[in-house]
């Protein structure tokens, strides 16, 4: 089967300084995966990459099979591959509801976003996120008015709402409570049952509460992968990330 996303000898150079180093990497369709690393790994810069917005000085990225080099970062979404920022992207004045019709939408084109209404399928199907991100209670409330960690649900929840078939999350627990920190767990694994999602995390014990494999990144490159009780026993991983 052709992996969702294949990485073969990537690199990314900034004025010659390598950011990522003949990275390879791969995941198959359904796959929750967690990728780990210190400052400066190369982890964002492998989002970046993914989503189109750095191109590769060399080796290729392929999605579903397809090089990306062609594609623009526009272009790259409308395929499938929707990005969490770390800092929620919401519209502050509109309800719940109203920023989730905005992202389906707006998924559809400027056209759509302005002239065509959601069709009835299209928000019995937003009317069930609503439930999977929890915020059925809070729907017809601004988003303004919702916590942090509830932001950060209506933004995964926008991000779906575009039907992506691989999400990139950004550190998705910064600054919760441990209460939301294991709701955002359990809310990523719902969503793993019909997507597949990378997710960068810096909290070991919410990489404990969700990953399957996890990916460790080091100085542009990946050290090590597997399960993560492989990963923590790792004397390389513990030298440079764990015990740090
Ligand atoms: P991480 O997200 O793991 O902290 P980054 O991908 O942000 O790592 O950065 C990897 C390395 O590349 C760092 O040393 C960073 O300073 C460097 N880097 C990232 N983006 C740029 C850029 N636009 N120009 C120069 N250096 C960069």
């Amino acid at each position: 089967m052709t992996p969702i996303l294949e990485i073969e000898d990537l690199t990314v150079s900034f004025d010659g300084f390598n950011a990522l180093n003949h990275l390879s990497f791969q995941m198959q369709a359904g796959e929750l995966r967690v990728i780990i690393g210190p400052n400066g790994a190369g982890k964002t810069t492998f989002l970046d990459v993914i989503t189109g917005k750095v191109k590769p000085t060399q080796g290729r990225v392929l999605f579903k099979g397809r090089n990306l080099r062609r594609y623009s970062e526009d272009q790259i979404a409308r395929m499938g591959i929707g990005r969490k920022f770390q800092t929620p992207r919401v519209y502050l004045n509109l309800t719940v509801r109203e920023n989730l019709e905005l992202a389906a939408a707006r998924h559809k084109g400027v056209f759509a976003t302005l002239f065509q209404p959601l069709s009835r399928e299209e928000r019995d199907r937003l009317h069930t996120l609503i439930d999977t991100i929890g915020l059925r209670p809070k729907a017809n409330f601004p988003a303004g008015l919702l916590s942090h960690g509830e932001k950060q649900w209506l933004e995964i929840g926008m991000l779906v709402a575009q039907s992506p078939d691989l999400l990139l999350v950004d550190e998705p627990v910064a600054g919760l409570t441990d209460e939301e920190t294991h709701l955002t767990g359990e809310l990523l694994v719902a969503l793993a049952e019909s997507h597949s999602i990378i997710v960068i995390e810096h909290d070991m014990e919410f990489v404990r509460q969700i990953a399957r494999t996890v990916t460790v990144l080091h100085e542009g490159s990946v050290l090590c992968e597997g399960s993560i009780e492989t990963v923590q026993n790792d004397p390389r991983v513990i030298e440079v990330y764990l015990g740090a």
